[in-house]
C-alpha cells in the first residue's frame, strides 16, 4: 500500500489556519449557499465546513440545525443504534493529563478483569438487553500482553445467557502495529475506534507528557495501519475542550480526506467526546478550550452535513437533555447505562472509580423508553457487520440510500426482540405503539420484509436480519 505517510501529509496545520482565515468570517450569503449544497447530502469541502463553523447569528444557526435535521432524517430515518462500553482494564503506561487512568494517578485503584470477570460483566449487559459492546482499555496489558485483548474478545463473543448474546464487539484501545491489527481483525471485531484527542501538535505535546502516547504520528497513522491490516470500519474522534474546536473539525476533515483518497473509504464513525472532570486531573476540570453547549450542538450539526454517511456517536458523558437535542441534529449511535470502571456492571462501586464523570446515569430501559417516546427507533442491529457489509461495501449500499430499506426493518426486528425479552412493561407498551406507527408510515418495500421479520420474532425466533 505504499510508504507510510508523515503526519504532515495527513494533517496540515498551515492549511487549516489558512482555510479558517479565508472562510472563517461570518457571511450570510456564503452560509446560505453552503447550506443549500449541504441539503443534497453529498458532503462538504473543508472550506465549506469553515464557513459553517463561523456562524454566530441565531437565524443562521436555526437554518444550520434545520439542514442538519433534514440530512439526518433522509439518511438515518428515526433510528438510533445503542451500545454499552465495556472497560476491561484501567492499567496504563501513559500520562494523559486529562484522564483518571494516567499512570501516575494514585487515586484510582488499578484493575484488569480476569476472563471470568469479563464473562460476568457481559452477562449483566446481555441481561439488560445489549447486543453491541465497545471494549475499552488503558494502554498497558496484564501478563499476556496484547493477547489479553484477543482473549477478552473471544470471551465476549462466546458468552451466552438466556436468549441473548453480544453480536458485535467494537474496540477502543491504543494504536497497534499492522501485524497486531491483523490479529485484531482475526478476532472478529466490528469497528476499531481511536481518538486523536487533539490534532494540534503543540497542544498534544502539552497534555501527553509520558508513555508511548506522546508519539503524535504513531497515533495519527493508526487508521492507516488498521486499513492496511484489512480493518475497514474505523472510528475517529476528537476530545473537545483541549483545543479550538474549529481547528479540530477541519483537521478531522483532512484525516477523513486522507483515508478516502488512500483507501477509497472514510471512517465508519466519528465520536465527539467532551472533556469531563476526572479523578486526579486538574486539566479535566479546567479544559483549556472549553466547548459550550451551543457550540457543541453546532459541531454535531456541521459534522452531519460534512460527512452525511459517517455515523456520529454520543456517549453518556453528556446529559440526557443535550443528548436528546443532538439526536435530531445528527447523532446516529449512543451508549446507554454505561460504567467506565472495570467491573462496574457486576459490582456497585462508587462512580469516581471510573474514567471520567458521566452526565447520563439512566439504565438502558429508561433510555430506550425515553427515545421511544421521542419517536426514535432504538436499534440493536448488527446486520451489516455480520453480512460483511463493511468499508466500501457498506458505503456502496449507503450512498444511493439503499441501506435504509434494510436498516429500518432490521432495527424494528431487534427492537422487538428487546421489548419481548428485556423491557419493563412501560417500555414495552411505548415500544409496541411505536412499531405499529412506524409500520403504518413505511413504504411498501420496507413494510413487507419488516412484517415478516417481526412475525418471526414474535414466534420466538431470535437474531433475524437481512
Ligand atoms: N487508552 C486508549 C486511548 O487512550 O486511546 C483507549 C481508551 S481511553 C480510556 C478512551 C478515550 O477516553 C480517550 O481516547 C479519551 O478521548 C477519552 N477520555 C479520557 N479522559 C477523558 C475525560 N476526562 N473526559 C472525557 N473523555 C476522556
Ligand atoms: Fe491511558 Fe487512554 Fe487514559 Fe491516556 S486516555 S491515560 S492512554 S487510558
Amino acid at each position: 500500500m505504499g510508504s507510510p505517510d508523515s503526519g504532515e501529509e495527513i494533517v496540515n496545520e498551515c492549511a487549516i489556519w489558512e482555510t479558517l482565515r479565508t472562510n472563517g468570517k461570518s457571511d450570510a450569503v456564503k452560509v446560505r449557499e453552503t447550506l443549500a449544497k449541504a441539503r443534497e447530502a453529498k458532503g462538504l469541502e473543508p472550506s465549506e465546513v469553515a464557513v459553517l463553523s463561523a456562524i454566530s447569528d441565531p437565524d443562521l444557526t436555526f437554518e444550520l440545525f434545520a439542514a442538519a435535521r433534514s440530512v439526518k432524517e433522509k439518511i438515518y430515518g428515526r433510528r438510533l443504534v445503542l451500545f454499552a462500553p465495556l472497560y476491561v482494564s484501567n492499567l496504563c503506561g501513559n500520562e494523559c493529563l486529562y484522564c483518571a487512568f494516567r499512570a501516575r494517578n494514585k487515586d484510582v485503584e488499578r484493575r484488569a478483569l480476569s476472563m471470568g470477570e469479563i464473562e460476568r460483566e457481559v452477562k449483566v449487559l446481555v441481561e439488560q438487553g445489549h447486543k453491541r459492546v465497545l471494549l475499552v482499555a488503558g494502554e498497558a496489558y496484564p501478563n499476556r500482553g496484547f493477547d489479553y485483548i484477543l482473549d477478552a474478545i473471544a470471551v465476549i463473543y462466546r458468552t451466552r445467557i438466556g436468549r441473548g448474546e453480544i453480536r458485535r464487539v467494537n474496540v477502543n484501545i491504543a494504536p497497534l502495529s499492522v501485524e497486531e491489527f491483523r490479529r485484531l481483525k482475526g478476532a472478529g471485531i466490528g469497528t476499531y475506534q481511536l481518538f486523536q484527542e487533539t490534532y494540534h501538535r503543540e497542544t498534544y505535546a502539552n497534555v501527553h507528557v509520558g508513555g508511548r502516547k506522546r508519539d503524535y504520528d504513531w497515533r495519527l497513522a493508526a487508521m492507516d495501519r488498521a486499513m492496511e491490516a484489512g480493518i475497514d470500519d474505523v472510528g475517529i474522534g476528537v476530545l473537545f475542550g483541549l483545543f479550538d474546536w474549529r481547528f479540530e473539525i477541519l483537521a478531522l476533515m483532512q484525516h477523513i480526506g486522507h483515508l478516502e483518497r488512500k483507501y477509497g473509504v472514510g471512517p465508519h464513525t466519528i465520536s465527539v467526546p467532551r472533556l469531563e472532570p476526572a479523578t486526579g486531573s486538574d486539566l479535566a476540570s479546567h479544559p483549556p478550550k472549553p466547548v459550550n453547549d451551543a457550540d457543541f450542538r453546532k459541531i454535531v450539526a456541521i459534522l452531519r452535513l460534512a460527512v452525511p454517511y459517517t455515523g456520529i456517536i454520543m456517549s453518556t458523558r453528556e446529559t440526557p437533555n443535550l443528548r436528546r437535542e443532538t439526536f435530531a441534529l445528527g447523532v446516529s449511535q449512543i451508549s446507554a447505562g454505561s460504567r467506565t470502571n472495570p467491573g462496574g456492571y457486576s459490582t456497585d462501586e462508587e462512580e469516581d472509580a471510573g474514567q471520567f464523570s458521566l452526565g447520563d446515569h439512566r439504565p438502558l430501559d429508561e433510555v430506550v423508553r425515553d427515545i421511544t417516546i421521542l419517536g426514535y427507533i432504538p436499534s440493536f442491529c448488527t446486520a451489516c457487520y455480520r453480512l460483511g457489509r463493511t468499508g466500501h461495501d457498506f458505503m456502496d449500499l449507503a450512498k444511493p440510500g439503499e441501506i435504509k430499506n434494510r436498516c429500518d426493518p432490521n432495527a424494528l426486528a431487534t427492537f422487538l426482540e428487546y421489548l419481548l425479552d428485556y423491557a419493563s412493561p412501560a417500555t414495552r407498551e411505548a415500544g409496541e405503539k411505536l412499531i405499529e406507527e412506524t409500520l403504518a408510515a413505511m413504504p411498501e418495500v420496507q413494510r413487507e420484509p419488516a412484517m415478516k421479520m417481526l412475525a418471526k420474532v414474535r414466534e420466538g425466533k431470535r437474531d433475524v436480519f437481512f
